[in-house]
């Protein structure tokens, strides 16, 4: 039996991923002088090298050439956002018609929402997972009163049926036929970003659809993380921000996906110029005619600096591809459950699921008691513990530790260096 637990083992792995080269791609956090084990990349992903040169020639284009810089020269600013287009396509398994980068998440949780939550006295509901990340439930929640109806009974939350927290296929699908005929809405996420549970989201559209319920889906924790096919999926909506696995900065334009079959229809909307069809955009007409496809949902010119960090993520990701970055995920997260389960069972409790189609790189992992530590002081120590030898997760109240090892630059030497500072803390 090879020994998972040594550092030759952990070399060799390395050594033999055929994406280790792109690691140098990024800026990675020191600590006492070392690089940082950094698993937070489902938080605030690290920057790639090139953002720089692009947010550069931003700046250096306004200086340069001002107000020419929308219509002159290299990466206009008029048509910036199309060049980001067929990679956001591809990384999320689109047409480039279907898919934008606009805005922020929740913003654009709330432009979907208008026009694919349009609730009547008969199907006013909307269904989410219970424990929602709190910005999508004050959405959905700030919606419904805002449509003059009641969260108190229209916000389903469904509650997880496993004893782990997680929510089986079955629970999802049998409460949006038990709910069915009272949901406009069922919002769901790709992967919950506090479990980690990914979901089948053809299966849960498919449900949706057949009570004549609209489906959109929440991708923060899903995209740059799993193989996504969103067209196929059939889902109505989708939304995501670029700031956690793609890399894209503090605060990044996020991404928005609308299905095709909406793409020439005149779905109400709040409107701004930036939707408003290209080719008569600037004759500055007072009637709003929406551009096709996702694009016409925009509202305003877009933050040109904010979106350059976004080409030079999306670049490596093409370099990549999600089929190479995910079986490298597959190896990197499967090698740090092996070693959790061979060396840390008493500690942590893996709440993910363990079947590797229900889950991205992300493992959620619940303390449950050092040596004379119980609870959560047990947990919040092992993190502070882990933090002050340079291995970066992340906190979530009461008791989950959320490792994210990220393909792009994680490493199996990263992940065996979490599994020895949580063996000091325990053992020390
Ligand atoms: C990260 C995250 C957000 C954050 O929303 P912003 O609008 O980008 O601040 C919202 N929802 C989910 C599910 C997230 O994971």
């Amino acid at each position: 039996m090879t020994d998972l637990y040594s550092d030759e083992h952990a070399r060799a792995l390395d050594d033999a991923d055929p994406l280790r080269e792109l690691r140098a791609q990024f800026l990675i956090p020191r600590h006492d002088g070392r690089e940082q084990a950094y698993f937070v990349g489902n938080s605030l992903g690290l920057q790639p090298r090139g953002a720089r040169a692009h947010v550069e020639e931003v700046l250096d284009k306004w200086a340069e050439e001002a107000v020419e810089g929308h219509f002159t020269g290299q990466a206009q600013w008029m048509p910036y956002h199309e060049l980001v287009r067929e990679s956001l396509a591809r990384l999320v398994g689109a047409k480039p018609l279907e898919v934008v980068a606009m805005n922020t998440l929740t913003v654009n949780l709330h432009l979907m929402m208008v026009s694919f939550y349009r609730p009547t006295r008969e199907r006013p509901a909307i269904l989410i997972e219970a424990g929602a990340f709190p910005s999508d439930r004050y959405a959905v929640a700030s919606q419904i009163g805002f449509h003059g109806f009641d969260p108190a009974t229209d916000l389903i939350e469904l509650q997880p049926d496993r004893p782990d927290g997680t929510t089986s296929m079955d629970a999802i699908e049998r409460a949006i036929a038990e709910h069915g005929p009272r949901l406009a809405l069922v919002l769901w996420p790709g992967v919950q970003y506090r479990t980690g549970q990914a979901f089948d989201l053809a299966r849960i559209a498919h449900a949706a659809h057949a009570q004549g319920a609209m489906c959109g889906v929440d991708l923060a924790h899903a995209v740059g993380n799993l193989e996504l096919a969103l067209h196929d999926s059939g889902v109505d909506f989708a939304v995501w921000c670029h700031y956690k696995y793609l890399n894209s900065g503090p605060g990044a334009v996020a991404g928005c996906f609308v299905h095709e079959r909406h793409a020439h229809g005149d779905l109400p909307r709040f409107a701004g110029w930036w939707g408003h069809d290209q080719s008569t955009r600037f004759r500055m007409g007072p009637q709003f005619v929406p551009t096709p496809g996702a694009d016409g949902w925009q509202l305003s010119n877009p933050p040109i600096l904010g979106m350059a960090p976004l080409r030079a993520s999306l670049e490596l990701f093409d370099r990549a591809g999600m089929p190479a970055l995910r079986a490298k995920s597959l190896r990197l997260t499967g090698y740090l459950e092996a070693l959790i389960q061979q060396r840390l069972a008493g500690t942590l409790q893996v709440v993910t699921p363990n079947d590797p189609q229900q889950r991205g790189c992300q493992l959620s992992l619940r303390v449950i008691g050092g040596r004379d530590l119980t609870g959560r002081d047990a947990g919040r120590a092992l993190f502070d513990h882990l933090a002050a030898n340079g291995v970066l997760g992340d906190w979530r109240e009461p008791d989950v530790i959320r490792i994210s090892p990220a393909p792009l630059y994680n490493t199996h030497a990263d992940v065996l260096r979490f599994v020895r500072g949580v063996e000091a803390w325990r053992d020390g």
